[in-house]
């Protein structure tokens, strides 16, 4: 690269220099050497964007906005994970000879990107995952200064989405499934499901006691630019939740490869463990390839291609190529409701940060979904201050640590608990989205209103995922290392109980809730107290920062 260089101005930009062993990579670039240039967003990480449009002889901006990371208190994992990708990715891009304006900058992505434009003219990009970024960027789509194309990550239209499903609640994915299904091929046989069926979900809900062996997650050699990001991370996001580690986490373009043959190595048992949850294993056999695909680092579709490639057994290929799906599924209720914005439900104002220590970043007055009218705050048991019960604390320290849990902690420890204690539903998302490695709004959002609670009502489920400690002892080994016991002093099942009681009125006519709704009703009306007592003190306590305990004799009147 040659002739001139970008200069742009420090006050606007707030531009860091690029220093380091990033600095000292990158080729300086002028705006001559590309014929166009084209913005490609943080998770945008593949060329496979560029291939199809055919800007073969495009330019590459990236852009790290520290006005992004500091609009949640993201893990730090997570901007570890997603940085040390996008630096990753420039320097891959360059090394195949194409010209890479790498940006660091305090400014918004708005600002950095009308300024770039004065010298390079209209940036090419393509239609944005996350609405937050769509909206921060409409004024120069409106302007002209964005030309957007079609994002090329997706496996499916909105066609397909709006035949099956349509543009009005209640969505259900089992109409989107059979309707992927048919028009992919995947799977399919003259017409028919391969196997007979579409769903092996029967097959999939084993415990996992030890056999077959879970494989240690992968350990990734972190290089000069992981440890560069590493150090960045810790002097200026040190205050942000987690801590920061690349060798847990793939961020070359190898190490992607490195992270897919771990994934069909686990396939085989993927499926028919699925659920299972175990101290012993985090990971179980899930891929560990959200944070990836969500990032393009990894394109969906050759991911489904290898699942469908795969000798694993149908049941584990069936479940995961539908997770995949599930995938598209939310991510068109979000585009088609405007991030639930179009939907008609009950909302109220929320707290927003999740109570994560001094940030505020995100106050608005907007009220959110909340079928339930849930408000109480999260408790600090989520930010990692001990609860007392075991799958509750297990489930956090992974998300401490890790920044990640599979799905069935997500779904049916961390959401459920917090259902059960009446949690605002924007608080959790909030919660799940700074925590986890792989949120950003699209997806975390409806996983999170529309599944982990029930704050959209019917509109994505028929009903809401709560269960007592029967569940998690059959599917995890939480409760061998809990002080309480699951059937004796376990508050969950109370916990549940008084949630039905509570909530029986919203419950009403859902033929789904019919058989639970007689069950509570049943109960004896000291029971009731019970569950009310069970209720009230694990809400106060956990939202007084203590740990909850067994009473001595197991006498739960000791409680109120
Ligand atoms: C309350 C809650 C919050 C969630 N938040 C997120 C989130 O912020 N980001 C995210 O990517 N997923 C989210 N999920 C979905 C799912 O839990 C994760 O995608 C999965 O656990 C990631 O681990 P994995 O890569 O090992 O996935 P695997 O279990 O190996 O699944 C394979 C792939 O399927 C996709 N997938 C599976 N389930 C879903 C789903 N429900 N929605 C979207 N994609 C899915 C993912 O890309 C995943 O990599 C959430 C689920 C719940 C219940
Ligand atoms: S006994 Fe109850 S609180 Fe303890 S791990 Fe089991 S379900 Fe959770």
């Amino acid at each position: 690269m040659g002739g001139t260089t970008f200069s742009f101005s420090a006050t606007t930009l707030e531009a860091s220099s690029l220093d380091g062993v990033l600095g000292q990579s990158l080729q300086k670039v002028g705006p001559e050497d590309a014929t166009s240039w084209t913005w490609l967003a943080y998770d945008q990480l593949n060329e496979a964007f560029l291939e199809s449009q055919d800007l073969n002889t495009t330019g590459v901006v990236l852009i790290e906005s520290s006005s992004k990371a500091q609009r949640r208190p993201y893990h730090q994992q997570k901007l570890g994970v997603l940085l040390a990708n996008q630096r990753h990715f420039a320097l891959e891009l360059q090394a195949r000879g194409r010209p890479v304006l790498y940006l660091i900058t305090k400014a918004s992505y708005a600002e950095v990107l009308s300024e770039v434009s004065k010298t390079t003219g209209p940036l090419h990009c393509f239609h944005h995952a996350e609405r937050e970024l769509r909206k921060e960027l409409e004024p120069l789509m409106e302007s002209g200064l964005l030309v957007e194309h079609e994002h090329p990550g997706w496996l499916t239209p909105q066609s397909w989405f709006i035949e099956s499903v349509g543009t009005e609640p209640p969505f259900r994915m089992d109409a989107f499934y059979r309707k992927v299904r048919q028009q992919t091929g995947w799977m399919m046989e003259n017409g028919k499901p391969v196997g007979g069926k579409y769903s092996f979900d029967a097959e999939n809900r084993f415990p996992w006691k030890g056999d077959p062996p879970a494989p240690a997650p992968p350990v990734y050699d972190a290089d000069a630019i992981d440890r560069e990001v590493e150090a960045m991370i810790r002097a200026h996001y040190g205050e942000h939740p987690g801590s920061v580690d690349l060798s847990a986490q793939p961020t070359s373009a190898e190490q992607v490869e490195q992270a897919l043959h771990f994934a069909l190595d686990c396939l085989p048992n993927f499926g028919t463990y699925e659920d299972a949850m175990s101290e012993k294993s985090r990971g179980l056999f899930h891929s560990r390839l959200a944070t990836l695909v969500n990032l393009h680092r990894l394109m969906p579709r050759r991911l489904v291609e290898a699942a469908l490639g795969s000798p694993a057994p149908i049941n584990s290929v069936e479940g995961f190529v539908r997770q995949m799906i599930w995938r598209e599924y939310v991510r068109h209720i979000h585009e088609v409701t405007d991030g639930f914005r179009t939907l008609e439900v009950k909302r109220t104002p929320s707290r927003r940060g999740a109570g994560w220590e001094g940030f505020g970043a995100l106050e608005d007055d907007e009220p959110h979904p909340n079928h339930l009218l849930q408000t109480n705050p999260l408790p600090e048991a989520f930010w990692g201050k001990t609860s007392g019960m075991r799958c509750l604390d297990a489930s956090v320290e992974s998300v401490m640590e890790d920044g990640w849990t599979h799905h069935i902690p997500r779904l049916m420890v961390l959401s459920n608990i917090a259902n059960l204690l009446d949690v605002h539903p924007r608080e959790l998302t909030d919660w799940f989205h700074a925590g986890f490695i792989d949120a950003y709004d699209w997806v975390v959002e409806p996983n999170v209103f529309g599944m982990g609670t029930f704050a959209l009502g019917t509109a994505m489920m028929t009903k809401p995922y709560v269960a007592g400690s029967a569940y998690i002892n059959r599917m995890s080994d939480h409760c061998k290392t809990c002080q309480f016991h699951h059937k004796k002093t376990c508050p969950m099942t109370r916990l549940y109980w008084a949630y039905l009681n509570r909530h029986r009125e919203a419950f009403a006519g859902n033929h789904r809730m019919a058989i639970a709704l007689k069950n509570v009703a049943r109960r004896a009306d000291e029971e009731k107290a019970l569950d009310r007592v069970a209720f009230h003190h694990v809400r106060d306590t956990l939202l007084a920062g203590q740990e909850v305990r067994p009473t001595t004799d197991g006498d739960l009147r000791a409680w109120s």
